[in-house]
This record gives C-alpha cells, sequence and structure tokens, in this order.
C-alpha cells in the first residue's frame, strides 16, 4: 500500500531547528526580518534611519529618537523568556499533529510551569486569530460538537457544562482539505447563521444531519442539504471526515491535556484547527507561525488568563 504522503513527510529535525535558530542572534535577526522585511521603519514615525544599540537590542529611530525593540507591540512584547526557547515553543507546537502539553512545554524549555503555559496561550491566541481570516468553499461537511463531552443522542446535546463549537471539512474529490473548529454560542438558527456568514464562503455547499440549528445556513444563503440520520452521531459516508476529525481532535486534547478550562477552550481548538490546515508542508510551519506574531498586538497576562488556572490541574 501507497505510503501517504502528507503524513510520511519530513519535518524539521531538531538539528537543523537548531542550525537556524539556535542562538538569540539568529531568532532576533529572524524576527526582524519577518517583521521588517523591508527594514526597520518606526512604528511612531515611519522613519527608516536607525541606530542600533546592540546589548539590549534596542532600535532608536533617527527621526524620533523612539527607542524600540522587535518584540515592541507584539505578542512577544513584555515578555523576558529569550527567544530561542520562544522560537523552540512555536517549533514544538507546529512540527507534529498533536498539541504539546503545558507540563511537557516547560520541561522542553526549562521554565516554570506558568511561564510554558502563558507563551503556548499566547501563541494559540496567535493562531486563533489567524484562523479567522480564513473562509471554508465548495463541499462542506458539518456536525455539532461539544468540547467537554461528546454528545449522546439528544440527552447529551446542550448540557450546561459543555461549550457548543461547529466542526466543519472543506473537502476536495472526496478527500479533506481543510478544516474549521469554532465555538459558537449555541445550536440555534441564528448562531449557525452567523457562523456561516463569517466562516463559509459564498457559493459552499455543505452537508449536515437533521439538527433544526442548520437551517441557519440557508437562511445565510448556502447551499443545504440536510441528511436525517437517527439518532446519535451521523455514521453516513458523507459524514465520514467530520468523524474522523473529531474522533482525533478529542482523542488528541484528552491525550495530551487531560482536560483544558471551558473558558480556553476557543484557543486549543484553534490550535488544531491551524496545526491541521497547515499539515502539508510541515517545515515551513514555525516560520509562519513567527510571522504572523510579529503582526498580532500584545496578550497581557490579565486578558489571556481572566482567571489563573491552579497548577495542580496539569492542564494544557
Ligand atoms: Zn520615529
Amino acid at each position: 500500500m501507497a505510503r501517504n504522503k502528507v503524513q510520511f513527510q519530513k519535518g524539521l529535525d531538531m538539528a537543523e531547528f537548531q542550525r537556524l535558530y539556535g542562538s538569540e542572534e539568529q531568532c532576533h535577526a529572524a524576527l526582524v526580518t519577518m517583521r521588517w522585511p523591508t527594514g526597520f521603519i518606526c512604528p511612531k514615525c515611519t522613519t527608516s534611519k536607525y541606530s542600533f544599540c546592540t546589548p539590549k537590542r534596542l532600535f532608536q529611530c533617527s527621526g524620533c529618537g523612539l527607542q524600540t525593540s522587535v518584540r515592541a507591540g507584539t505578542v512577544f512584547q513584555k515578555s523576558k523568556t529569550p527567544l530561542t526557547k520562544w522560537f523552540l515553543a512555536m517549533h514544538l507546537m507546529t512540527c507534529s499533529k498533536n498539541d504539546i502539553s503545558g507540563m511537557e512545554l516547560s520541561r522542553q524549555l526549562d521554565v516554570k510551569w506558568d511561564t510554558a503555559w502563558l507563551i503556548k496561550q499566547k501563541l494559540m491566541e496567535v493562531m486563533l486569530q489567524r484562523n479567522s481570516i480564513y473562509k471554508l468553499k465548495g463541499d462542506i461537511q458539518v456536525d455539532d460538537a461539544y468540547q467537554g463531552g461528546e454528545k449522546a443522542g439528544k440527552p447529551g446535546r446542550g448540557a450546561a457544562n459543555k461549550l457548543p463549537f461547529v466542526i466543519a471539512v472543506e473537502t476536495r474529490d472526496g478527500r479533506p482539505i481543510y478544516t474549521q473548529l469554532r465555538v459558537v454560542s449555541g445550536f440555534t438558527n441564528e448562531a449557525i447563521r452567523d457562523y456561516a456568514m463569517a466562516n463559509i464562503a459564498a457559493g459552499a455547499r455543505v452537508l449536515s444531519d437533521g439538527l433544526a440549528c442548520w437551517n441557519g445556513f440557508d437562511e445565510a444563503g448556502l447551499k443545504h442539504i440536510s441528511k436525517i440520520t437517527g439518532s446519535g452521531r451521523p455514521t453516513d459516508i458523507g459524514f465520514k471526515w467530520v468523524n474522523t476529525g473529531l474522533g482525533n481532535t478529542k482523542g488528541s486534547i484528552t491525550g495530551t491535556c487531560r482536560s483544558i478550562d471551558a473558558r480556553h477552550t476557543p484557543r486549543y481548538l484553534a490550535s488544531y484547527e491551524w496545526r491541521y490546515n497547515r499539515r502539508f508542508e510541515l517545515p515551513k510551519n514555525l516560520a509562519r507561525l513567527a510571522g504572523v506574531a510579529v503582526t498580532i498586538s500584545p496578550q497581557p497576562r490579565k486578558t489571556i488568563a481572566a482567571v489563573r488556572p491552579k497548577a495542580t490541574d496539569l492542564s494544557g
């Protein structure tokens, strides 16, 4: 049997990672190039002339005198963690299809657990914000799901402690291409219509089971086919890829993080979505994430960790 080219592709191995991003200078230079591809531009006055203060890696603008750094104004702002550790975190979070737990990340980076946890949350926030600019198109399978417990027929749907999300898979010639794992306010017509209008391109053909809320796809002006599948999760071949994707995501979340806090669930789902949609060219994933991270505004701890989790949770 022919090997799956996506599964068996070569990634960015550790030796190559060390060669490219092994020193603080290399990581700094990489970020500078990503943030200012045509050279430094002052964020205050847009002057391109500057002097560089090497010990603190500060750019001093020759126009207005502003002292700034490549981290300032980005998701890396205010972090005291060396860029080599940030780059290793980005590599470990993007080099395989599965997640890495906060505890494992803290061991690999040799930082405290809550430092690793915050780095991970900030990078997942980058993924979340990036995901939101893409829409699925063409043939799409959808299903309803809950984080915190799989639905089991009608009684499981809508349970109070579960966070509802839509799983959607775009297929081409019957093969899965891209996915979305998007938290919704509930499985109502209105919520699905809003989801569809924001995340599905016009002209798409959506296949769902018979749940009433999917009429929201019709309301959004999409071509929608509803298959009555009986109680429980649809097993019809048309739902193969949403079923596979949901099984893999849930298995991985449970296996890696044991439990995740509902307040942070959208970011965890976003990280699975991000990795899945970038599984075709693994060696590029670190640079892709870093390239977006320098465009995302600072994410202060107080907004990321609305309520700080207990270290004893061993969560994500
Ligand atoms: Zn300036």
